[in-house]
């Protein structure tokens, strides 16, 4: 019963996709089902440039509710969709506009870089957006001496600073997928699993990624698993990712690792995880929740995020 029910969601969203000259963008985090329906999955960076360039009248973005803002901005002629208004983010939302517009006037004189994990009033108070992939060579693409106020991750932000080596002051926020890995867990399954390497995404705290073989935003993660020679990988970054990970490799071994509550599913980002098919079905029928954004808003916002597009095209972007 239940698998007809999803035959059924699935066969009408792909009728639904053609008759409506729509797309779904997905994130790595999205739920197996949804990434297999999607018609382009990938991490944030991927995402806004697929949302950018295009042919399709509707977006519908199976993510969380920044990253619809964000195709939005980049794509403002179109309809973008989200089957759930409430696809928050702990990270997001630790950035809140009236704190954040005092953390610039207490900082006078400093560029602000925003990681793209914002709401759409944080963007429009930023000079330049950044992704987990093309953070460190946005910055380094800033002239040398040009101090940086970065937000809003801490984890992401002191990781950028050492790796630039330049004068950031960081806001205090985190991911609670990315903050929760347990680093004894972690080791542990290292010690059981010989010859298995520990990639971490660099949202993690400094000790997961003190113990990490390799750093990299989830799209590099995943580029890492498909070529090295490696074997069986700790994974510390939302699991979803594995999926594709299995899809590329299916011979290689994935472990998610662990929380440091291990009563809770904490390695799984609850926001993501509010998408269900059955929601797309409903919002891709009544074509609604839609993104709306006030103009002067979207055109302040654009701004940055398309600063860093133009910066990204020219780089080649280590993971
Ligand atoms: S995994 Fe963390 S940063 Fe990503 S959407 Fe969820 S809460 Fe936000």
């Amino acid at each position: 019963m239940e698998e007809e029910k999803t035959r059924d969601y699935v066969s009408e969203i792909k009728r639904m996709k053609t008759a409506k000259n729509a797309i779904i963008l997905a994130h790595y985090y999205q739920t197996e089902d949804i990434q297999d329906i999607a018609d382009f999955v990938g991490d944030s960076l991927a995402l806004s440039q697929k949302a950018a360039s295009n042919d399709a009248e509707i977006i519908l973005f199976a993510g969380v509710k920044f990253m619809a803002e964000t195709a939005k901005i980049l794509a403002p002629e179109k309809k973008v969709l989200i089957p759930d208004l409430n696809t928050g983010c702990s990270l997001a939302d630790s950035c809140k506009p009236e704190d954040f517009k005092r953390f610039i006037r207490e900082n006078p004189g400093r560029t602000v870089v925003s990681y793209v994990n914002t709401t759409v009033e944080i963007k429009a108070l930023s000079d330049i957006i950044c992704t987990s992939s093309n953070a460190v060579q946005i910055v380094n693409s800033l002239p040398e001496g040009e101090k940086i106020l970065f937000a809003p991750d801490r984890n992401l932000g002191n990781y950028v600073m050492k790796k630039t080596g330049r004068d950031i002051k960081v806001w205090n926020g985190t991911c609670h997928v990315h903050e929760e890995f347990s680093l004894e867990a972690i080791l542990k399954l290292k010690e059981e699993n010989p010859g298995s390497k520990i990639i971490v995404h660099p949202e993690c705290e400094l000790p997961v990624r003190m113990v990490a073989d390799f750093i990299g935003s989830t799209a590099g993660l995943l580029q890492f698993t498909k070529q090295d020679s490696g074997s069986c990988y700790i994974i510390a970054t939302e699991a979803g990712i594995i999926h594709q990970m299995k899809k590329e490799n299916p011979d290689k071994k994935y472990i998610p690792a662990p929380p440091k509550d291990s009563t809770c599913g904490c390695s799984e980002c609850n926001f993501m995880k509010l998408i269900t098919l059955e929601k797309i079905y409903k919002c891709l029928k009544s074509e609604k929740p839609e993104i709306l954004i006030e103009r002067k808003l979207l055109a302040d916002a654009q701004k940055p995020i398309k600063r860093m597009m133009e910066i990204s095209k020219n780089l080649v972007v280590n993971p």
